[in-house]
């Protein structure tokens, strides 16, 4: 049996967002991998296999990248059949590539599979189309992230006049808000804020590009939440309004 290792996104955090060819991984899975933002809810789906929670976060110790590489190595030489599960998409801002490519540097099959990512879910959630005939032409997926020393062109960023999405932005709302006005953004551009998409805990909350660091205090926004920054953040929920009424 040909060792292979499934990288698979579990999407922003319902369940029922998963995909069918996720879902038919999951069941086939002997191990699984899990990242820390993936709702454990999804489980469900290898009742049968062995889980390994290797994030970062809820206190534990992170799981060096170098050691989650030689462990999906060594089971699939087992010939076990090893799930990487990771939040949204494995391939944004999920190491997806790094782990694939190390995979086949070791002559390990991968297969990706795609899952929603958090940015679409979060704006669909709230209502917002991120691409909008005559308002955004484009979205650009950022993280003002880095650990390298490497910087976006702000600049250009704030004149695309494609709608911002800002992944692991809620501990650098000064910077992004400084850069994105230096790089000549107007100061009431629409933001949107939103934590936990797709989740019964969602929270949003609307303000501007002046404003959306003052908003996010007051606001108490906690990680993981995205930025949607661009004039389509000005669109109503449509759904809660319909909800609630
Ligand atoms: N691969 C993931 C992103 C991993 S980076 C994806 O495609 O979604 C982690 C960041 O994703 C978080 O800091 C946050 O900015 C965002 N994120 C992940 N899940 C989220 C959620 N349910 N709601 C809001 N943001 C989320």
């Amino acid at each position: 049996m040909n060792a292979k290792v499934w990288l698979v996104g579990a999407g922003p955090g319902d369940p029922d967002l998963l995909t069918l060819k996720a879902v038919k991984a999951l069941h086939q899975a002997d191990i699984v991998m899990i990242d820390d933002l993936v709702n454990t809810a999804v489980l469900e789906h290898c009742p049968h296999a062995r889980i390994m929670h290797v994030g970062k976060r809820g206190g534990c110790r992170s799981t060096p990248q170098a050691f989650i590489h030689r462990l999906m190595v060594r089971y699939a030489r087992q010939g076990q059949c090893v799930v990487r599960l990771k939040g949204g998409d494995p391939c944004i801002f999920g190491r997806g590539s790094e782990e694939a490519d190390w995979l086949g540097q070791h002559g390990i099959e991968v297969e990706i599979v795609n899952g929603i990512t958090a940015g679409l879910a979060g704006a669909t959630h709230c209502g917002i189309p991120l691409t909008l005939r005559g308002v955004a032409r484009g979205v650009t997926l950022i993280t003002a992230h880095t650990q390298d020393d490497s910087s976006l062109n702000w600049q250009a960023l704030a004149q695309s006049g494609t709608t911002l999405v800002v992944y692991m932005g809620v501990a650098k709302l000064a910077e992004i808000r400084e850069s994105l006005l230096a790089g000549g953004m107007r100061a009431d551009m629409p933001v949107a804020l939103i934590e936990n998409a797709s989740l019964p805990q969602q929270r949003e909350c609307r303000s501007n590009l002046a404003s959306m660091q003052q908003a996010a205090q007051d606001f108490r926004l906690k990680s993981p939440a995205i930025l949607v920054i661009g004039e389509v953040a000005a669109q109503p929920n449509l759904q809660l309004a319909a909800i609630s009424a």
